[in-house]
């Protein structure tokens, strides 16, 4: 809100907006912060003026790039310019990266390592197959492994047991 009501005066104090706008380092001269706080509030400006929202997004999208990758080097494209972005129709794939950027959604990765379509969107927060079928086999198989492992203990114990029944027999027979 301050940074888009900056005004025209020269005398802003620009080191209040270090930490507040990724990229500008309090390193960096105050010529060159008032330089990057008047490209990002006149592109906050530009967005704010904007009543589609896909378009606006657009803006605050562009705006986080810039914040991130290329702080020094504004005023190439809309926001940062007032040239008005055109844009097209939204591509099955916009819609797509739109639905994923919602805070809701859970992309996960189906944990059946032989999964066929493993990338999935989980219903429960905690949901680690994509489907019934793949969940099934899990459980299935870790049964069966549990299986095997107590299978194995009690065919030891039983291999224990009779060893000692044979030498309490040994034992009665006076051998
Ligand atoms: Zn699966």
């Amino acid at each position: 809100m301050s940074l888009a009501n900056l005004d025209e005066s020269p005398n802003w104090d620009a080191s209040l907006f270090v930490g507040v706008v990724p990229g500008l380092a309090a390193s960096i001269s105050t010529k060159k912060k008032r330089q990057i706080l008047r490209a990002l509030r006149d592109a906050l400006r530009n967005v704010w003026r904007i009543k589609d929202l896909r378009t606006r997004r657009f803006g605050i999208y562009q705006i986080l790039a810039l914040t991130v990758f290329d702080i020094d080097n504004p005023g190439k494209f809309w926001p940062f310019s007032s040239a008005p972005l055109d844009l097209r129709e939204p591509s099955p794939l916009e819609h797509f990266l739109a639905y994923l950027m919602q805070p809701r959604v859970r992309p996960k990765v189906c944990k059946l390592p032989e999964c066929q379509r493993p990338y999935y969107f989980a219903i429960k927060p905690r949901q680690q197959y994509c489907s019934r079928p793949c969940g099934r086999i899990a459980v299935n198989r870790s049964q069966a492994k549990w299986w095997d492992r107590t299978g194995s203990v009690r065919r030891e114990r039983r291999r224990k047991k009779m060893e000692k029944e044979k030498i309490k027999a040994r034992y009665s027979l006076g051998l």
